[in-house]
């Protein structure tokens, strides 16, 4: 099933306890459309600067990417750089300079506007809903994520991209802000009456939880003995769950409970290593086995 995301294509600069690295290929776009095409063809959509090259190109061919969608505008890429405390919970942005980004307008490809999943990334909100105003017939799915510089520059535009999605995507500390409230559960069930008429909240190390009407799905964190990087972890997570979601083209409870699995563990396999390396060298049968270590974590019988 066709698979579309939007969102940013960047270089980052990270610092994290075991290692740095200057200018690596990030942004959220990226790191989505690397997990979920292991699981579906990806459509993307944005925009990079001309100092984007065929190098950087690299990472995205021999993929079931399709970039048709990515623009290419003068000037230079969208640059982020970002420093990790020792545990690896705390990060602090250093710099977030928007250049081709600043001015970017999404545009859809006519092959790309009959897309029947849709992941609206971390992006303006009105820019969100210009992608889905794009699309011809209301997709099937449509999943959102947002952070909180929007939930406090753009509180109305997000309300209204909110009521044109299904899924909402983010983190515990993003629900309690959007909510207005601190316990967990009532600020979910006061996002729920948003629009979205699922919420998927991620909690990095401590894993994810899902909320659909009355039922509630959660999964552990995979441990890991030596994170790496944490940069993209939400974004893979998106990818692998809509990626699952995509492929498996029917939208069940069971489908949407492996798809909370599959997020999980793409979630973890990018945590291992900086930037996007060890999304570019996974293998079907690495994340299958990792899919299954989740089952034989969290099995038990009653009595
Ligand atoms: P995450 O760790 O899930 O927050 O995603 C990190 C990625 O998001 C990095 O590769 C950055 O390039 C990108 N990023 C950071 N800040 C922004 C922003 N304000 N808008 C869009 N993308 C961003």
């Amino acid at each position: 099933m066709s698979l579309l995301v939007v969102g940013s294509v960047a270089f980052d600069a990270l610092e994290t306890p075991s290692g740095r690295v200057e200018r690596t290929l990030g942004g959220a776009a990226t790191y989505f459309a690397l997990a979920a095409s292991y699981f579906s063809p990806v459509r993307l959509v944005g925009v990079v600067g001309d100092d984007f090259t065929a190098r950087d190109a690299a990472a995205f061919r021999g993929r079931r990417i399709d970039l048709a969608g990515l623009e290419r505008a003068r000037g230079k890429s969208f640059f982020w750089a970002g420093r990790y405390s020792d545990d690896l919970t705390d990060r602090v942005s250093l710099a977030t300079e928007l250049n081709v980004f600043a001015k970017f307008q999404p545009k859809l490809p006519p092959h790309y506007r009959d897309s029947r999943y849709v992941f609206l990334a971390n992006i303006d909100p009105t820019l969100q809903l210009s992608v889905l105003r794009q699309i011809r017939r209301r997709p099937r799915v449509v999943a959102l994520d947002t952070m909180n510089y929007w939930i406090e520059r753009t509180p109305v535009e997000l309300r209204r991209t909110l009521r044109h999605t299904d899924i909402l995507i983010i983190n515990d500390s993003e629900t309690r802000q959007l909510a207005g409230k601190r316990n967990l559960l009532e600020a979910a069930e006061h996002v729920l009456r948003m629009g979205p008429r699922t919420l998927v909240i991620k909690r990095g190390e401590f894993g994810a939880m899902m909320l659909r009407g009355r039922s509630q799905f959660t999964i552990p964190g995979f441990s890991l003995r030596n994170p790496s990087d944490p940069t993209g972890a939400g974004d893979a997570f998106a990818g692998g769950f809509m990626g699952s979601l995509a492929a498996a083209g029917r939208v069940t409870p069971d489908a949407f409970r492996r798809a909370i699995v599959f997020g999980s563990v793409m979630g973890s396999f990018t945590v291992e290593r900086i930037g996007v390396e060890r999304l570019r060298r996974l293998t079907r049968a690495e994340i299958n086995a990792r899919a299954r270590e989740f089952r034989r974590m969290t099995r038990f019988r009653l009595q």
